[in-house]
């Protein structure tokens, strides 16, 4: 008899942070291998998500990514962006102070809105721009530590460090065994990569769109 096909793990990953500081554009870059030229894509690109599937260590993943689309921009992430999340890639931009000074901001969120065992990485984006760098290397790992997550520097623009961001999340996501338990399903959605609206009107509590 043929191998009975695994079912794949789902994973629900969120990317956080300012606005700006490229969260659109790795996850074009994870999902899609793709790069918007900074004079070809607007202020924010708003992807709102993707869904990817990959093996990690042998296991099939099927993973949906959250972007907030822009919502910070308004201050209206809404709880409901947070539910059933086992990963966040948390985002500042290497050339942008403001961005990393922000950090403090999106932890206390994520202290309201996801519990302890949600596996975390801060992300110093924008690392090709290292003639303007203003956020040393040193810094932004030396704060990663102090509030236990895991730390990168990436590149949407290169592609370097993209790939690694998201599969060491998914990896400890695997090893602390929390995917599917908690979450089983919530954070798929049926098909291949969908785009779809993020407005609170027309998302419902399994992350789907009920437009
Ligand atoms: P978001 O608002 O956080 O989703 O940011 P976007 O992905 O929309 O990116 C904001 C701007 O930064 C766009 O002009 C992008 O082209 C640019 N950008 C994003 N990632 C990088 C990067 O790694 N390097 C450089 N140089 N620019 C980037």
């Amino acid at each position: 008899m043929p191998p009975v096909p695994s079912n794949p793990i789902n994973v629900k990953l969120l990317l956080i942070g300012n606005s700006g500081v490229g969260k659109s554009s790795l996850l074009l870059r994870f999902s899609d291998e793709q790069w918007l030229p900074e004079d070809e894509s607007s202020a924010t690109i708003g992807v709102d998500f993707r869904v990817h599937k990959m093996e990690v260590n042998g296991k099939k993943v099927k993973l949906s990514i959250w972007d907030t689309a822009g919502q910070e921009r308004f201050r209206t992430i809404t709880s409901s962006y947070y539910r059933g999340a086992q990963g966040i890639i948390l985002v500042y931009d290497v050339s942008n102070r403001e961005s990393f000074d922000a950090l403090p901001r999106w932890y206390t969120e994520l202290e309201t809105y996801v519990g302890d065992g949600v596996v975390k990485i801060l992300v110093g984006n924008k690392v090709d721009k290292e003639y303007s760098r203003q956020v040393p290397t040193s810094e932004g790992s030396a704060f990663a530590a102090q509030m236990s997550s895991m730390f990168i520097e990436a590149s949407a623009k290169t592609s370097v460090g993209v790939k690694e961001t998201f599969t060491r999340v998914i990896e400890r996501i695997l090893e602390q065994g929390s995917a599917g338990i908690t979450d089983h399903g919530r954070g798929g959605v049926p098909g291949g990569v969908q785009v779809v609206g993020l407005s609170d009107g027309n998302i419902n509590q399994s992350g789907t769109c009920s437009c």
